[in-house]
């Protein structure tokens, strides 16, 4: 074998800090304070800052492959967080703000965190289970705030800043270390640990940045409104850093209009987030100015073609569906229009859940595992592989691995989609949400997809629920619009409408009307929630004979 002549040069967030802070050092990077004001710090800063950080986290300690964990927003001090902790060889924990305290403490307790970095605002949250990870060795407090509530003694983070200095001597890293983890919101059983190592971020980073993605550059400036405990926020403050590219955090000011305020601030140039924020600003009485957006990316869960079109007809933005996982980093594929079709032709590719991402493997498996073809109509279990998709969870000693979740070295995602001849998947459901109504599948997805396009409807989530003579029929869940529109949305009126869309036996008998879908820690409909509201007799049901 001929061997290559290149340097084996590891890859490394050391290598994205180095990069962003040298080459980019006027870039800014922009953290709301809410109410129309922000924070602004330049690279340079931020870098000096990170080092800083590195330092203070030395000398409480912390060493290669020691866990440091977040508690935290979007915000300055996070990415100076993400920066610091895998650069200098520890690794980075995120934890899941919105999950309830015992799954809290399980997930801090797996991963031996030793330090925790939180936001004085979250200080109430982090008090109802701390005390149960004893490992917890130091927990250090960004902002002012009271920390009474901790019951125990606190460092704070400027003051530890302040007292170092803005330079670090980097060690050398091994690119298969870990940089950092995230576990899974764990819809069975206990969360899962994904561990991304240095390699695969840098590599994520790469492939968010190339012109077969985001074409991102120092030119944009991103807002990451996704968390960054939600798989590294998409993994976008890497790519951005990578690139120059400004970065705007949001903070804790996420709603619609606070939101639609930050960026009219901020005027970033690539937005991300789940649908449910981008339908939310739809919803504003007062249409925000948006425009300086060139690329909203949406994905999480499906992204409704209406959304798509919503979006472009009221503030000529584009928003393009990703699709991808915490296990895979998580870009898996997105959603670009094929070069060779027109406008309205390429939008039925637009709404898909896009083409896998260079890099990543794809292929369609039916229940005994038998590779499909992409013909657009064989539907199976979509399973991936690839340098940033994970090919275990993260384990402690005397732990099995769960074998369950893997095929032949290829990651079970547990989505069900067919893929076209030309790669484009489209994705029915999670196996666990498919309808099986007479022994014909339902994609709740369709019905949702269809169900958002009308004018009276403003989220809509759908569920299959027993039925005696079907098994299984779709109920579905919907908040109406205000106005005439929302009031002529009753079950007869959108099963007409539905009835034009899908195939007439799939129109559900069971609506129910609420105030608002359920969501999950990371702003998905949760449709867990739903099924066990459903199960309880919580929901108030009409049903109307088809
Ligand atoms: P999480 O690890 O919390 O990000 O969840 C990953 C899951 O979200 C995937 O397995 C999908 O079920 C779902 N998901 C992510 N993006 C999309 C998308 N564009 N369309 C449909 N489902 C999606």
């Amino acid at each position: 074998m001929l061997k290559s002549t290149m340097a084996d040069r590891p890859l490394t967030v050391r290598a994205i800090l180095e990069h962003g802070a040298r080459i980019h050092p006027r870039s800014e990077v922009v953290t709301s304070a809410g109410d129309a004001v922000v924070r602004r710090a330049t690279y340079a800063e931020v870098a000096g800052r990170a080092a800083r950080l590195a330092n203070a986290l030395r000398r409480l300690g912390i060493g290669p492959g020691d866990r440091v964990a977040t508690f935290a927003w979007n915000n300055q001090e996070h990415l100076e967080a993400y920066l610091a902790v895998p650069s200098m060889g520890a690794v980075l924990h995120t934890l899941n703000i919105r999950l309830a305290a015992e799954q809290l403490a399980f997930i801090a307790k797996h991963a031996e965190d030793r330090i925790v970095i939180v936001d004085a605002s979250l200080i109430p949250i982090l008090a109802t289970f701390i005390a149960d990870v004893p490992g917890i060795e130091h927990v250090i407090v960004v902002g002012e705030g009271d920390a009474a509530p901790l019951g125990r003694e606190v460092l704070r983070y400027e003051a530890l800043l302040a007292a170092e200095e803005p330079r670090f001597d980097w060690p050398e890293i091994d690119e298969r270390q870990a940089a950092a983890m995230c576990y899974t919101s764990g819809t069975t059983g206990d969360p899962k640990g994904v561990v991304y190592g240095h390699r695969s971020t840098w590599l994520h980073s790469m492939a968010v940045t190339s012109g077969a993605i985001f074409a991102l550059s120092e030119r944009d400036r991103v807002l990451p409104v996704v968390p960054m405990f939600h798989a590294n926020a998409w993994g976008l403050p890497y790519a951005a850093w990578m690139v120059g590219a400004g970065l705007t955090f949001p903070d804790r000011f996420c709603q619609a209009a606070a939101l639609a305020k930050f960026v009219d601030e901020a005027r970033p140039t690539v937005g991300a987030a789940v649908p449910t924020v981008w339908n939310d600003m739809l919803g504003l009485a007062e249409a925000p100015d948006i425009g300086s957006l060139r690329l909203i990316v949406c994905g999480g869960s499906a992204v409704p073609r209406s959304l798509i079109d919503r979006f472009h007809e009221r503030f000529g933005v584009r928003i393009v569906q990703a699709w991808g996982m915490t296990e895979t980093s998580p870009l898996g594929s997105v959603a670009l229009a094929p070069i060779d079709l027109s406008e309205d032709e390429s939008m039925a590719y637009r709404a898909t859940q896009g083409r896998p991402a260079p890099g990543v493997e794809l292929r369609i498996v039916d229940d005994d595992g038998n590779e499909l073809p992409w013909d657009g109509e064989h539907t199976g279990e979509i399973e991936v592989r690839g340098p940033w998709v994970t090919a275990s969870y993260h384990t402690r000693e005397g732990e099995a691995d769960d074998g369950e979740k893997f095929h032949d070295g290829w990651l079970r995602t547990g989505d069900v989609g067919a893929v076209c001849d030309r790669g484009y998947i489209r994705i029915s459901d999670r196996a666990k949400d498919v309808i099986k109504s007479g022994g014909e599948w339902i994609s709740s997805v369709e019905l949702e997809n269809a169900l958002m396009a009308h004018d009276g409807i403003r989220e809509a989530a759908v569920i299959g629920v027993p039925d005696e003579r079907w098994g299984e029929r779709p109920l579905a869940c919907v908040v109406r619009a205000d106005g005439d529109a929302g009031a002529a949305a009753t079950p007869e009126a959108l099963g007409a409408w539905l009835a034009e869309r899908v195939a007439k036996w799939q129109v559900p008998e069971r609506w129910a009307f609420v105030d608002a879908v359920p969501r999950t820690s990371v702003g998905k409909f949760d449709k867990k929630v739903i099924r066990a509201q459903h199960a309880a007799g919580e929901l108030d049901v009409v049903e109307v004979t088809r």
